[in-house]
């Protein structure tokens, strides 16, 4: 019997990886991985696993999530290594539950390595607290690929003392914003879209929570971004004397 390590490859910047992580990938004879896994990370790999690419782009059909499942569990039985590798923290909207479910049902060993969350990476990354005393006191991670408005309680969310971060937000844009002001938050209230963070490519913009939307298409972002609502986002580290609206390298 082999094993599985479920393992987060973090935000996109190689070096963000736990020392755990990187020795388990170094020593896998297999790596399952990702769209979000940063192909430098891959590239700087120093032992010779197989790659086996499960995401979507570039208009590729990603594997089914029973596919991967399967993936794991056949190179498992046969005594491999494999490391299933995922972007950010794969506690954090990971699918992790479903894999577990798939070796726990084959008894095939395996461990979880925690990942640095896209969250907390980009906030690094801009120089921005995700809570701060007197100002956040709560955090909300969301993803915004829920299938019924009604499933968010949106007058929950719309409080000026914690900090939102959507996931998967971008084509959902109008709907957070619009419902968030519904709900109480001010049209100017702060909000940072991060697309691509900690990547070289990463790109920044601040917006009011009104023109979230409308900065999202006249600045075509796409994913992965991020999209955070909270007075902790007036704290990013500006290297330009860069006005809301303004784009922040
Ligand atoms: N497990 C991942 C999240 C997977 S869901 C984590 O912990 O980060 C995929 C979503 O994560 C993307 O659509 C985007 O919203 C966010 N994301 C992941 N990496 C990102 C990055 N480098 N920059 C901005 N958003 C990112």
């Amino acid at each position: 019997m082999g094993r599985v390590d479920l393992i987060g490859a973090g935000p996109g910047e190689p070096e963000l990886l736990t020392l755990k992580a990187w020795r388990l990938i170094n020593e896998a004879d297999i790596i399952v991985y990702d769209a979000l896994v940063s192909q430098e990370l891959l590239a700087g790999i120093t032992g010779h696993p197989e790659l086996i690419y499960v995401g979507k782009r570039m208009g590729n059909h990603s594997a089914s999530q029973a596919e991967i499942c399967s993936i794991l569990v056949q190179h498992a039985i046969k005594g491999k290594h494999v490391v299933r590798l995922k972007g950010g923290d794969p506690l954090v909207f990971g699918r992790l539950g479903e894999e577990l479910d798939a070796l726990r049902c084959e008894n095939i060993p395996y461990s979880i390595v925690p990942g640095i969350t896209a969250a907390s990476g980009c906030a690094a990354s801009l120089g921005f607290p995700l809570t701060e005393r007197g100002l956040s006191t709560r955090l909300r991670l969301i993803t915004a690929q829920f299938s019924q408005n009604h499933e968010i309680d949106w007058s929950n969310l719309a409080r000026t003392d914690e900090t939102l971060v959507f996931y998967m937000g971008v084509s959902k844009a109008a709907m957070i914003s619009s419902e968030l002001i519904k709900a109480g938050l001010a049209e100017d209230y702060p909000v940072l879209i991060v697309e691509n963070g900690t990547h070289n490519e990463q790109r920044a913009i601040e917006t009011p929570l009104k023109q979230m939307a409308a900065t999202i298409t006249a600045n075509q972002i796409k994913a992965p971004a991020l999209i955070y609502v909270g007075q902790v986002v007036t704290r990013v580290h500006r290297q330009s004397q860069s006005q809301v609206g303004a784009m922040i390298v």
